[in-house]
């Protein structure tokens, strides 16, 4: 007898996420400026949290993160009953499609969108709709003009990845108003800690009851290892989210550490300040070897060559010295290369390696 045991429908869609790498063969000493990391890591508070866990690893961890959810609330000025903490913001990306989307249904992300929005609506089995985006900045009407009756799920990442671009407060608000009432708006703020000011959308979580944030300890909190990530919503929404969820989908160690990350309000605003000043630099310093990118409002910049022949020869130059930044031809870029904001020593050797190419290296 042959078996015939088959994947849930979509599964086999599912493109394996590409991470950033991470190493060069031959080359010792690589900068990786791939996967919007930060470079100074972790606080010393947070580092100090997790290592006092450690005396604790016999014990099951929180099941309802409370001491998390309180910090956070406290720190953001939200209500933490609405907090839902996951294993990396992707685990609540997966838990929002998991439970509001499914066969004969639809999710919509923008043609330059993160990665997991595809997977997981693919996961869950139900069928992504790319929209096109107006010059790498999401466009709202394109959005709209794409929701149909299956529609369930709209993404955006505000800041975006891999285009750094965002879009205001007013336009997510339209966004969020002329939604049919069978469709959540999903906004990623893994970025929004790099915006003086921001809240994410807090605000219009609380607004709306069509709206939920998701948010990240990977980027700025310098946790990425780690996997801690929440998400903001409708009380009725995040008691959906809750029924999916594992009870002990974060362990001891990652609510130690997240819970000091979001303490240390002063690490966190000397990292946003030195991330803004170093990526102003490099945006200046690129574009002054005639490589343009858009203000970008993230941790990273997206550098955009005259075409793809070009990115990808100046990626494998800037591999040759070491140097490891990301190709972006999955998210609809192959002409651009996005580079993180490392420290002042990274940017600075990455600018003048592309100097170096734009002016004949290679
Ligand atoms: C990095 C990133 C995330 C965060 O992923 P984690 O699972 O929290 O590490 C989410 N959305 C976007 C757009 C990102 O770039």
């Amino acid at each position: 007898m042959s078996v015939q045991i088959e994947p849930q429908p979509g599964i086999m869609e599912i493109a394996l996420y590409q991470g950033g790498q991470s190493h060069v063969d031959g080359v010792t000493n690589v900068v990786k400026l791939s996967s919007n990391e930060n470079p100074f890591g972790p606080s010393e508070a947070t580092l100090e949290a997790y290592r006092r866990a450690a005396y604790e690893l016999h014990r099951y961890p929180s099941s309802d993160h409370a001491a998390l959810r309180e910090a956070i609330a406290e720190v953001h000025g939200l209500d933490p009953a609405r907090i839902i903490c996951g294993a990396g913001s992707d685990e609540v990306i997966a838990f929002l499609c998991q439970c509001y989307a499914g066969p004969g249904t639809e999710v919509i992300h923008t043609e330059h969108g993160f990665a997991m929005y595809r997977i997981s609506a693919l996961a869950a089995g139900a069928t992504p709709v790319e929209v096109k985006e107006r010059e790498r900045v999401t466009d709202v009407d394109a959005i709209l003009a794409a929701v149909t009756d299956a529609t369930r799920l709209v993404f955006i990442a505000n800041p975006n990845n891999p285009t750094g671009t965002m879009i205001g407060e007013a336009e997510v608000a339209r966004l969020a108003d002329a939604l049919p009432p069978h469709v959540l708006l999903v906004l990623d703020g893994a970025y929004a800690e790099y915006v003086e000011g921001f809240d994410g959308g807090a605000a219009l979580v609380d607004a709306r009851e069509n709206v939920v944030m998701t948010r990240t300890f990977s980027k700025l909190y310098g946790l990425g290892g780690l996997r801690i990530g929440w998400g903001y919503g409708p009380a009725a929404v995040i008691d959906v989210l809750n029924r999916v969820r594992g009870p002990f989908n974060l362990s001891s160690a990652a609510l130690a550490a997240a819970e000091a990350a979001v303490r240390d309000r002063a690490y966190a605003e000397r990292c946003r300040e030195e991330n803004a000043r170093l990526r102003q630099w490099l945006a200046e310093a690129l574009a002054g070897h005639g490589v343009p990118c858009d203000t970008s409002m993230a941790n990273f910049i997206l550098a955009r060559f005259a075409d793809a022949d070009e990115a990808e020869a100046c990626d494998a130059y800037l591999k040759s010295q070491g140097l490891i930044v990301r190709k972006v031809g999955g998210y609809n870029l192959p002409h651009c290369l996005r580079i993180t904001v490392g420290d002042e020593s990274s940017c600075r050797q990455v600018a003048h390696a592309i100097g170096r190419f734009k002016a004949g290296a290679a």
